[in-house]
């Protein structure tokens, strides 16, 4: 006889309260301390080429720290259903040793398929924000930030993030995963997310002017999408933006 698991709604409130504390926390506990070694300590300490012109304002950050908490919120009921599922069974994703060099190269390639699906996700979906229609109310808190700072990494507009929530959870259902990949990768995303938004460019001057910089999106390219309002909207590649024309400023 077949088994049936029976997912308990009261079990999918728990995990999703459980996983909105922790984004929330690795928020706070990743941007924080970045926060503080790239803006509060004297500039000539700081081992990182500054990008933003003026200090940020108290105002910016409240406005980035309230919206990336609403987002957490958000970002929470697919994850928890998802990790629900995963416990049913229901899901792609997988735990275990890797077997052999089938194993570990899917290992590498879902991280890229999952990386490129999302860079290509954000890219169009933010095209589409960017419209004059719908800026001011699916994209405008995210721009509130001219001069963004590490806070900024999360801060969305609920639509916003509705829109990119549901895409790493659904891709889990389908895509094989590994759940160590998964969390590396939830690691890099956030990692990413807030130096693009530190307001220096972390990255040393060798690796921008080079093949990283070329490729790569980091603080340099993401901050002149905040100063300038148009081009750049890629994620983590400049591939779409340089095969639509929109890539700005850098070379
Ligand atoms: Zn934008
Ligand atoms: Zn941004």
């Amino acid at each position: 006889m077949d088994t049936y698991y029976v997912i308990q709604p009261m079990q999918i409130w728990l995990t999703y309260f459980a996983f909105t504390a922790i984004i929330i926390a690795r928020y706070f506990l990743i941007v924080w301390p970045i926060h503080w070694m790239l803006w509060k300590r004297p500039a000539d300490k700081v081992k990182a080429r500054r990008l933003s012109k003026r200090e940020p304002t108290a105002a910016t950050i409240r406005n980035e720290i309230k919206l990336s908490t609403i987002s957490a919120f958000i970002y929470a009921a697919p994850a928890a259903i998802v990790l629900e599922l995963w416990k049913a069974g229901g899901t792609a994703m997988y735990a275990g040793m890797p077997e052999g060099l089938g194993g570990w190269g899917w290992v590498l390639a879902s991280a890229f398929i999952y990386l490129f699906a999302q860079d290509t996700w954000f890219y169009w979906t933010h095209r589409v924000m960017h419209h004059k229609k719908l800026f001011k109310w699916t994209h405008e808190g995210h721009h509130r930030s001219v001069q963004p700072t590490p806070w900024a990494s999360f801060s969305f507009d609920a639509i916003e993030a509705i829109s990119a929530a549901w895409l790493l959870p659904v891709m889990a259902l389908f895509i094989p995963i590994h759940v160590g990949t998964a969390l590396t990768l939830l690691m890099v995303m956030t990692i990413n997310a807030v130096f693009n938004h530190a307001g220096w460019e972390v990255y040393p001057d060798k690796w921008i002017k080079g093949w990283w910089g070329r490729h790569i999106i980091t603080a340099s390219h993401h901050n002149l999408h905040h100063t300038k309002f148009k081009g750049n909207y890629g994620l983590y590649f400049r591939f779409w933006d340089k095969v639509c024309g929109t890539d700005v400023g850098l070379v």
